[in-house]
């Protein structure tokens, strides 16, 4: 067996299984803890096999997860990567291991076998669970205070004796490879999650970066989980809101509403970026910092949103791009799109009330022009009251739509 110890020698180890992509201090302080409070000689971490037409790009290979394991365990003397599961063609059965196991070990050696309480109440779904909690005892990590009258209430109806189920509590459970994947896809830290060590090894080899689309649509699943991780929870709220307004306002209007749910979804993509980081991005995009971007630099984020939008989440779509582009200043005859996207940011649900809001809302569905108009005004407006430079592209918008001001008006006199 690929094992570099003798299991022989053992009355009692540990098994630690998972996909462990990568392996974190959440597994680390789990296997730990268990080895230390049932007394255990040995823990044999065994990293998952994987189906190759599961692997999708943002999942590392099964040498990379081997040697991360490794390299996480390596100063532990009583931790040891098995490579038994990925070495093993097909499907691979926690059973099966077991039972191999079973074979290596000392006729009467205890196995325990650590795993997520959460993944613990799925063992009634796994292969053969009646014969594997026989041939080892489950030891559920949890987090301080869990609830476990649920998981016994499943284990009796599976007809599983809870006796073969030991509870213990660790901390770190709040981490997750998921989520450290996320984060390395966004440029975010993962320090302290996991062992430098393996954090050098994901950089080195460039593991879990997001990879240009090669797919013809961006995956609206993909992108929104991105967003969450690149925006505050508030302006990841505000986004929400706004894709679903201009959803109405398309079917209203009769454009693509999935053109407007996207548009929506990245208008503000690079909104949350530092001032500095926004400076340095537009160097690096090619946009021209005038005197009033340099001056107010937030403006930046319209046009940095639709680079963004192309360079990081695929969007190729042009009619998309100006929607995002166009989203805070507007322009002179802007498309439908970017009429619905400047005004569902206005008056998507969550925004916060302001002078003019009611008014936005009860043009944008009657007649988008009246109430590009009528937003114009009110902004530019309100901004030159707070003394702040007006962008061009504002000013010549609202030259080129000021002839459906009356309208608006009008459709609002009509209202009362
Ligand atoms: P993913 O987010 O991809 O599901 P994961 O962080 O849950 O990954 P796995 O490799 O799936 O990691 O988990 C291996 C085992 O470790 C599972 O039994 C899981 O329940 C357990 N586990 C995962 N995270 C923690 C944690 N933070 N603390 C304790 N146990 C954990
Ligand atoms: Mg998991």
């Amino acid at each position: 067996m690929n094992s570099l110890s003798d299991l022989e020698n053992f009355n009692t180890i540990a098994v630690m299984g998972g996909t462990f992509d990568p392996i974190h201090y959440g597994h680390l302080v789990a296997a730990e803890t268990v080895r230390q409070e049932l007394d255990i000689e040995h823990v044999l971490f065994i990293p998952s096999g994987r189906p190759p037409h599961k692997q999708n790009k943002r999942v590392a290979g099964d040498e990379h997860r081997y040697l991360m394991t490794v390299l996480a365990t390596a100063d532990n003397p009583y931790f040891e990567v098995s490579r038994m599961e990925i070495d093993r063609p097909g499907m691979t059965y926690t059973i099966d291991t077991i039972k191999e196991l079973r074979r290596l070990c000392k006729k009467d050696c205890k196995i325990y076998f650590i795993t997520g309480a959460d993944a613990a109440s799925q063992i009634i779904s796994w292969k053969n669970p009646q014969e594997l909690t026989k041939l080892c005892t489950i030891v559920a990590v949890t987090r301080p205070g869990y609830d476990k009258s649920r998981i016994f209430y499943e284990l009796m109806r599976a007809d599983i004796s809870p006796e073969r189920f030991i509870f213990l509590e660790v901390p770190a459970l709040a981490i997750s490879s998921t989520d450290i994947r996320n984060r390395v896809g966004v440029d975010k830290s993962i320090r302290y999650l996991l062992s430098p060590a393996v954090e050098q090894y994901i950089q080195k080899f460039g593991l879990y970066k997001w990879q240009p689309y090669e797919e013809s649509e961006p995956v609206i699943d993909e992108i929104t989980k991105k967003l969450h991780y690149m925006l505050s929870p508030k302006r990841f709220t505000h986004t929400q809101g706004v894709a679903e307004e201009s959803v109405k306002l398309a079917k209203t209007h009769g454009a693509d509403e999935k053109k407007a749910y996207l548009a929506g979804l990245l208008h503000d993509c690079a909104k949350d970026y530092s001032s500095k980081e926004k400076l340095k991005m537009c160097d690096k995009y090619g946009i021209e910092l005038d005197e009033i971007l340099v001056n107010q630099t937030d403006l930046t984020h319209p046009f940095l949103g639709a680079e963004v939008a192309k360079d990081m989440f695929g969007v190729t779509d042009e009619e998309v791009l100006g929607a995002i582009r166009y989203h805070t200043t507007g322009r002179e005859n802007m498309t439908k799109l970017e009429k619905i996207v400047y005004l569902a940011d206005f008056f998507e649900p969550s925004r916060q009330y302001f002078d003019g809001i009611n008014e936005i809302k009860q043009l944008a569905y009657k007649d988008l022009d009246a109430a590009v108009a009528y937003s114009l005004n009110n902004t530019i407006e309100y901004n030159q009251k707070k003394k702040r430079l007006i962008h061009p592209l504002s000013l010549r918008a609202l030259e080129y739509y000021k002839d459906h001001l009356e309208k608006a008006e009008i459709l609002l006199k009509g209202e009362e």
